[in-house]
């Protein structure tokens, strides 16, 4: 790989590590430097109080941010995530993140996220639903079916997106395209939940054909089991891949045989954990990052792959099924190494793609089967990890880089053509 690139340096913020990536491509595409900073800072920033009842009579203060990192390709689209760590920053660069997805993948949308620091875990349904609410109307004179179209993200569900979607609508009247990620007796797309997961999928078996890797018998572990990776792991196995490790927050679990994903999701849905499955292996989270496997997908958190532990991953291919599970740093060090990285703007997509076959089935007021859902998402995973295999063979760059070159030059060519400034 090139040697004339600094080193990223190790204690970057997320937008700045996101940035990062977009300044190697933005150099590479000698963009001018006045258009580098419009793309590295976000078009708009809002941080609301929401304010909600407890159940117990006392009432809390929590954080909430709505970041629209570009518009240029169309309305905003992004999650909206409820985490501890949902911090500013943090969402500012999932915001970034979203915009070269989009672009990316080539739907007709710009970049956005939301995000409400809290646990969740720790609320119940009705201080959920409060909150939602109260959320939702903080950041109404921001969102639209055609400003900026929220879905969900990590600790939030088709659930939260009903209740966005009511409280939008009682105030602006009936408007099913405001959020994406509904439920489907709401105008959710069938597809949706699995999206995600189905595109890491897919975009992997694409990646294997064009590479002409086997993947019958090749061994992977996931982090996280959430909606992301259950789904990757239900699916995998398509592709005679064996999971042999998964884990959540509260720990991992191994079998070098494999894990029988079915029996998993079942022990799953009563227990809550894939901690305690019977007969595997107890492992714990930086176990499983570390595992002697072939195939490593990371679909929790971010910056998960550092300095800290990048020269002890063994897989010989990571797919980023998580928002920057990567750091800037690590994933030099992956490089270095010859390991190959499927970056989270490709190997994820499938959520907002499905997201906006949903945004455009709303408006046209037309639901579509199923079967046209998953396989007008596999047309289009296929079509970009081609895309982007042949930029990076072509420019001799990595996956990350090319993903970044194709992204960012939409972005730049939109925000030119409009010519607003
Ligand atoms: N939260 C998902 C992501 O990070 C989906 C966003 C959407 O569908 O708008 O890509």
């Amino acid at each position: 790989m090139r040697s004339e690139v600094s080193d990223p340096p190790a204690d970057l913020t997320p937008s700045q590590a996101v940035n990062w990536f977009f300044f190697q491509a933005a150099k590479r595409l000698e963009i001018k430097e006045e258009l580098q900073n419009l793309l590295t800072n976000p078009w708009r920033e809002l941080a609301v109080e929401v304010p909600v009842r407890l159940d117990s009579g006392d009432l809390k203060v929590f954080k909430g941010y709505r970041v629209q990192h570009s518009g240029a390709r169309g309305p905003y689209k992004g999650g909206l995530r409820y985490h501890p760590q949902a911090a500013l920053d943090e969402v500012r660069a999932l915001a970034a993140l979203m915009t070269w997805k989009t672009a990316v993948v080539d739907v007709p949308f710009g970049g956005a996220k939301g995000g409400v620091q809290c646990n969740p875990a720790e609320l119940s349904v009705d201080e959920l639903n409060r909150l939602t609410r109260r959320y939702t109307l903080q950041i109404s004179p921001l969102i639209g079916p055609t400003r900026d179209i929220p879905a969900p993200d990590m600790g939030t569900n088709s659930q939260t997106m009903a209740w966005m979607m009511d409280a939008y609508s009682q105030r602006y009247g009936y408007s099913p395209a405001v959020v994406t990620g509904k439920p489907i007796e709401l105008g959710g797309s069938y597809g949706r939940e699995a999206a995600t997961g189905r595109g890491v999928v897919n975009c992997l078996g694409e990646w294997a054909s064009l590479t002409s890797t086997p993947l019958e018998g090749k061994t992977l572990a996931v982090q996280g089991f959430g909606q992301v990776g259950s789904w990757a792991a239900r699916l995998v196995g398509n592709l005679g891949c064996t999971v042999i490790a998964v884990s959540d927050v509260k720990g991992g679990i191994l079998s070098r045989h494999g894990l029988n994903v079915n029996e998993l999701l079942k022990y799953h849905s009563q227990s809550h954990t894939v901690v305690g499955f019977p007969g595997a292996e107890q492992i714990t989270n930086d176990e499983l990052l570390q595992l002697d496997c072939d195939i490593l997908l990371p679909a929790a958190i971010e910056a998960v792959i550092n300095p800290n532990n990048a020269d002890r991953v063994k897989a010989s291919l990571i797919v980023e099924a998580a928002n920057h599970p990567v750091t800037p740093l690590a994933d030099r060090v992956l490089q270095e190494s010859g390991k190959t990285v499927i970056p989270d703007i490709l190997a994820n997509a499938g959520g907002v793609i499905v997201s906006y076959f949903e945004w455009a089935q709303n408006t046209q007021q037309f639901r579509w089967e199923e079967e046209r859902v998953n396989k007008e998402l596999s047309r289009v995973m296929s079509r970009t990890t081609q895309a982007a295999y042949q930029t990076a063979i072509k420019e001799d760059v990595s996956l990350r880089e090319a993903a970044y070159l194709i992204g960012v030059s939409r972005v730049v060519q939109a925000t030119e053509l409009r010519g607003s400034f």
